[in-house]
């Protein structure tokens, strides 16, 4: 294998140093290195390959909205080198064989590793338990299960799931949202919903959920993650959780960092426009300010995308109709640097904590989320936060076009990206 030198990148935003990757991995860390090849890496921050605990593939059966082959180009463009893809798709990932064949087709696509989430109970039904040993087990060692999309909402079954994880190290992720206080809920409750008589969906949703399975989870003595943080009493309750040293996580999305529910009422994309519905919905501006803190902090431990892709019929159709969701791969280390960068509640250390390394620990991922440092995995990221441009999702490597930031100028880009040493991406293109 040729050897690859990285010339001048500042490796967490620190001092400008070269990179020599051999064998896939980081060989050496110095000055004036010289290799097969060289990449001028000036005024780059060199990050740990980025890790995505929460990515909706969509493949199988709505290949339609994304394909494991477009999604993972998406987030090799994203600087991503390891994404845990959900399990609502069709058939669900709720056995061994629909597990093993979306690790299959990440392998066969090659842009980053893929890593299979199982679902909790079969079909998402929420009825009963799926064979969370069996996938566990499976080549696709399974060990983060979610319902993500629906929740567990029954106790029971939640408290089932915990104990069964803890044989082999799984976590259950939980995606909090009491199904009957959010029916026909169409978004955040409160001022905005009022006045634009859509339906709202309550915080107390989401806390309520979180606060009951973080009691679960430590009367288990189990490990439980919380998906998409997006209310001040969720951030709240994990605090307390994690007060108490239970073995509780947190994750929230890049766009619950940035944007706000009154976009539903008036945003550059017009009044009641689609692309703002999502689950968890956008909340106020307080929530964002105290997620932000939160992130900061270290009660929500890492970003997790929540990619969700809709093909264009799903989206641009009457609020009420409109699947919920938006698309993230591409742009969340931009939206992390703008909301926390450039506010300046994280540096590039602190990004790669949340964004590459908690996210690999929580995820088990082995050989992800390690620092860049002799003898590791050459997974690295190369990103100019120094540039600045308009988000255009025509160029997108993703299926679907459903970014709530078309219009708004975003900093930062991904120049390059290395899977084991081998570049994914480069100037900006799938290599
Ligand atoms: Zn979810």
């Amino acid at each position: 294998m040729k050897t690859i030198v990285i010339k001048g990148a500042r490796i967490l935003g620190g001092e400008p140093a070269d990179i020599l990757i051999r064998d896939g991995v980081f060989a050496e860390i110095g000055q004036d290195l010289s290799g097969d090849e060289t990449i001028d890496a000036t005024g780059l921050v060199a990050l740990p390959g980025l890790v995505d605990l929460h990515t909706h593939l969509r493949e199988p059966g709505r290949e339609d909205a994304e394909t494991v082959e477009t999604g993972t180009r998406a987030a090799a463009l994203g600087g991503y080198t390891a994404v845990h893809a959900m399990a609502n798709t069709d058939p669900v990932a709720d056995t061994a064989g629909v597990v093993e064949q979306v690790w299959r087709l990440g392998q066969e696509a090659g842009h980053c590793d893929v890593r299979p989430v199982g679902a909790v109970t079969v079909g998402l039904d929420g009825e009963r338990l799926a064979e969370l040993g069996a996938m566990a087990d499976s080549a696709a060692r399974v060990r983060v299960f979610s319902d993500d999309g629906k929740c567990v909402s029954d106790a029971v079954l939640m408290r089932r799931a915990l104990e069964y994880v803890k044989a082999f190290d799984g976590v259950v992720a939980q995606h909090a949202q009491e199904p009957r206080l959010t029916k026909d809920a169409q978004m955040n409750e409160g001022a905005v919903s009022g006045r634009l008589g859509l339906n709202g969906w309550p915080a107390v949703a989401e806390e309520a959920i979180i606060a009951r399975d973080c009691l679960l989870a430590a009367h288990v003595g189990s490990r439980l993650h919380v998906c998409h943080l997006s209310t001040a009493g969720s951030v709240e309750i994990v605090r307390w959780a994690k007060s108490k040293g239970w073995d509780v996580t947190a994750e929230v999305t890049p766009h619950h960092l940035l944007l706000t529910d009154d976009l539903v009422e008036d945003s550059p994309v017009g009044s009641y426009n689609p692309i703002y519905k999502v689950n968890p919905p956008l909340r106020t501006r307080a929530d964002v300010e105290a997620l932000r803190a939160a992130l900061a902090d270290g009660t929500i431990d890492c970003v997790a995308t929540d990619h969700a892709p809709h093909p264009v019929e799903d989206k641009e159709t009457e609020w009420a109709a409109a699947a919920m969701g938006m698309i993230g791969l591409e742009t969340a280390l931009s939206v992390v640097q703008e909301a926390m960068v450039e506010t300046g509640l994280l540096d590039w250390a602190g990004v790669a904590e949340r964004m590459s390394f908690a996210p690999a620990r929580i995820g088990r991922v082995a050989d992800h989320g390690r620092p860049i440092e002799v003898g590791a995995p050459a997974n690295v990221t190369l990103y100019d936060p120094a540039v600045r441009a308009e988000v255009d999702p025509a160029g997108y490597a993703s299926k679907s076009r459903n970014t709530p930031y078309q219009g708004r100028a975003l900093p930062g880009r991904v120049v390059a990206t290395f899977l084991r040493g081998r570049p994914t991406v480069l100037d900006g293109k799938l290599a």
